[in-house]
């Protein structure tokens, strides 16, 4: 079962131009809509979103949504595999507010549509590297995150209290002088009008950074907006040298980085050096299954060995009725590259896919400023550490939504921001800028490639400090 992503793309309403919403949340992922469908309908909120609504991380997440759910599970086995992923840098409290929520937080899912894979009239559980247990849940397959999105949005259409502004992009956070946030300015991408939404709580969540880099699972929009605009304003981030290189996308000249998701190595799926052998063997004990960073980097050493020739994923030994049910979108996607996926080496490489650090927060989204909030990946509330447990992602940004959005409710009285929208200047935004700035992204790209990906030396980072100290000069003269 897959989603096309057209079905629920067009725009839902209006621009409403003099509302001062109670809550703007910038972004519409698991985490931003979770949290505008749990706050309380007393509440007006606008919910803000750069692309289409739909568009974002989550929408491609493909594996699933881990959660202690199995008969054989329990929390306390979810909480030791993500600590021990983590590199022992992960918040004990935090990951133990995510295992635990997790169960009730995949109810919430279930009640408000989302309709996960079912086996044996019982919730299908898949299994993902580094984790004990099956308790990976995932819908049509490989579209998890599609589903997820889908139902999400659905609820959101008929939510009255909320409005929801498309192709709507945050540029800023407005500051009061007294140091509490009390809104954002966004430009509408068609007519490049700046606008700003005051409101008593806003709440950031808009994603990831994977795009920072040339390589990456992301979508174009990952573009890292939440943890820039909170470091314009002087919140707090944490983290940031944490970024996980996702260690299997389609790799070849030419081919858009597709991600191969870790399920597929969870259904015994083999890593071959371009030689043929099964190197992670040699590697960890966990083989195939190890966590991502120590994947990645086994897969970077055994490319150099090799003389630049790739590593492939063989899935040639199992049942080819299992691997196509369990991965049609994958095996889908491959035939257009004329890569069948049960019968063809299918050569893998690692790409950026998530960043473990952002803005400091805790279980309930705060943040060191008043009147910010921050959830999902744009956040960091140590659950990951130095690594991510795979397919805790979509979790954390479940549970910590829904527990963002309980605490907005129990604490706050609907009031205005300190000033009315219609008070504020609207802010000049020069669009010619706007486009020169996005030039800069490839070069942006490359460096971060070249130099910050799965393995660093000081001397590639000093040269990255400084050729990304000459861009900013470039991009504040433009
Ligand atoms: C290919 C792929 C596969 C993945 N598979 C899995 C998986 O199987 N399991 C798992 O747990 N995780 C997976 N992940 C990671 C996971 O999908 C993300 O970490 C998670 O979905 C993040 O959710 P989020 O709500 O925080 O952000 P997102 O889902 O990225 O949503 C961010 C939102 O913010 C909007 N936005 C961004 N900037 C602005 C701005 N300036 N103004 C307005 N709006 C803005 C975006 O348009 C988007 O709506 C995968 C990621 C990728 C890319």
């Amino acid at each position: 079962m897959s989603f096309p992503l057209q079905a629920i793309l067009e725009p839902i309403r209006s621009w409403h131009r003099t509302e001062t919403p109670d809550v703007l949340v910038i972004g519409a992922g698991i985490a931003g809509l979770s949290l505008a469908l749990c706050l309380p309908e007393h509440l007006r909120v606008i919910v803000v979103t750069k692309g289409s609504l739909g568009e974002s991380n989550t929408w491609y997440a493909q594996g699933g949504l881990a959660a202690a759910v199995g008969a054989d599970d329990d929390p306390d086995l979810h909480f030791k595999d993500t600590i021990a992923a983590g590199a022992g840098l992960c918040d004990k409290n935090a990951v133990r507010a995510l295992v635990d929520g997790g169960p009730a937080a995949v109810q919430w899912l279930i009640k408000h549509g989302t309709r996960f894979d079912i086996e044996n009239e019982s919730l299908a559980l898949g299994k993902e590297a580094a984790h004990s247990r099956n308790r990976v849940l995932h819908a049509g397959g490989d579209a998890t995150g599609a589903e997820i999105e889908r139902s999400l949005v659905a609820q959101l259409r008929i939510r009255p209290t909320v409005t929801i502004l498309d192709h709507t992009t945050a540029l800023d956070l407005v500051v009061d002088p007294d140091g509490t946030c009390c809104g954002a300015i966004v430009v509408e991408n068609d007519s490049s009008e700046t606008v700003f939404i005051a409101a008593s709580i806003t709440v950031l969540a808009n994603g990831g950074a994977g795009q920072l880099w040339a390589v990456t699972s992301n979508p174009p929009g990952a573009t890292g907006d939440g943890i820039a605009m909170a470091l314009r304003a002087g919140v707090a981030v944490a983290d940031l040298e944490f970024t996980q290189f996702h260690p299997t996308v389609l790799s070849g000249s030419g081919i858009d980085a597709f991600l191969i998701t870790e399920a597929i190595r969870g259904e015994g799926a083999y890593l071959l050096s371009a030689n043929g052998e099964r190197f992670m063997i040699g590697n960890d004990e966990l083989a195939e299954l190890a966590p991502r960073d120590i994947v990645a980097r086994a897969i970077q050493r055994q490319v150099t060995l090799d003389g630049g020739r790739p590593v492939s994923l063989d899935l040639r030994h199992l049942d080819p009725e299992m691997v196509l049910r369990r991965f049609p979108t994958i095996a889908e996607r491959l035939k257009h590259h004329g890569l069948a996926l049960t019968t063809d080496l299918i050569p893998v490489a690692p790409a950026a896919h998530y960043i473990m650090g952002g803005i400091v927060a805790d279980c309930q989204g705060r943040t060191s400023m008043d009147g910010l909030m921050a959830v999902g990946e744009v956040s960091c509330t140590g659950v990951h550490g130095a690594n991510r447990l795979a397919s805790n992602s979509l979790l954390e940004g479940l549970v910590f939504g829904l527990g963002a959005a309980e605490w907005i409710g129990s604490t706050h009285n609907p009031t205005r921001a300190s000033l009315p929208y219609s008070e504020r200047p609207p802010v000049d935004a020069d669009t010619t800028t706007l486009t020169s700035i996005r030039s800069t992204r490839s070069d942006i790209q490359q460096l971060m490639s070249a130099h910050v990906a799965v393995v660093r030396d000081e001397a590639g980072l000093q040269a990255t400090i400084d050729d990304l100290k000459v861009i900013g000069e470039r991009v504040i003269l433009m």
